[in-house]
Order: C-alpha cells, then structure tokens, then sequence
C-alpha cells in the first residue's frame, strides 16, 4: 500500500511509514459498516413513532364519535347508560327505555323510545367536566353523573 501522507510504498502491514513515520491505518471495514448500522438501528424507532400516531388518532377518532359508561341524575331520579356507539338505555321510575343517540353540533342528541305512558322524547345534552348536561327536554338542565 502507499503511505497517505508522503505516497511512498510500504510494507501492508506496517504501522509505521517506513520513509516519513506517519502512523499507517489500514483501510478497516468499520468505516463502511456505519452508515448501515445507523439505518437499521433508526427503524425500529420510526415504526414505534409511527403505530403511537395512529393509536392516537384512534383514540381521539372513537372519543368524538361515541359516549360510554352509566351517568345518573343528581336528583337520583333518572340514569342512562351508553350501550354502543349509538345505542343507550334510559332508567326512570324502575323502568327502562330502550333508546339511540348521535353526536349534534354541540353535543348529542338522545332519541328515547316509549313505552306505554312514557312518549318517545329527546334529550338534547352536552358533555361537561366529564358529566352529561340536558340542555333539552323534559329533564331539561339535569346534570347526569357519570358512575
Ligand atoms: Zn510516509
């Protein structure tokens, strides 16, 4: 090989140029590997940042669309529990009232189905501090609690 620094031909393993002294480093695989390590240690890490977007997006995508869990009334006389993403079942009076519900502008919308005396009614509500405000209907500003 050729010393880097004066050019003279020497020895391939020698440490030293035999004309100038320069310290002889030979050309070693690390060099190239580098760049391959590098890459193959990032990706792990981009996949990682990748399914924590989309879980993200997941989570925030099921919260705007849906509700869950039971809230009951303070005055304790009413409790609706969200069943699915658009079903919910009112209890009133011991009974029970099967019924549907969809997100509105500014909140949702319960449709509660009759049954004998009890017409079919609409809650408007809207979700605050956790808690279920009617803001339409004859329960009209109860706040429902959620269990
Ligand atoms: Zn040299």
């Amino acid at each position: 090989m050729y010393c880097t620094k004066c050019g003279a031909t020497v020895n391939n393993e020698a440490r030293f140029c035999t004309n100038c002294g320069a310290t002889l480093s030979p050309a070693t695989p690390h060099t190239v590997r580098k760049p391959a390590r590098r890459k193959s240690h990032k990706m792990p890490l981009l996949i990682g940042a990748a399914v924590l977007v989309i879980a993200i997006v997941a989570v925030i995508l099921s919260r705007g669309s849906g509700l869950s869990g039971t809230y009951t009334s303070e005055s304790g006389y009413y409790s609706v529990s969200f069943d699915s993403k658009d079903e919910c079942t009112w209890y009133q009076s011991g009974l029970n009232f099967e019924g549907s519900y969809e997100k509105s502008d500014d909140g949702y919308r319960l449709e509660i189905g009759g049954g004998g005396w009890y017409a079919d009614t609409v809650f408007d509500a809207v979700v605050d501090d956790g808690d279920l405000i009617i803001t339409g209907g004859t329960v009209y500003g109860e706040r429902f609690v959620k269990q």
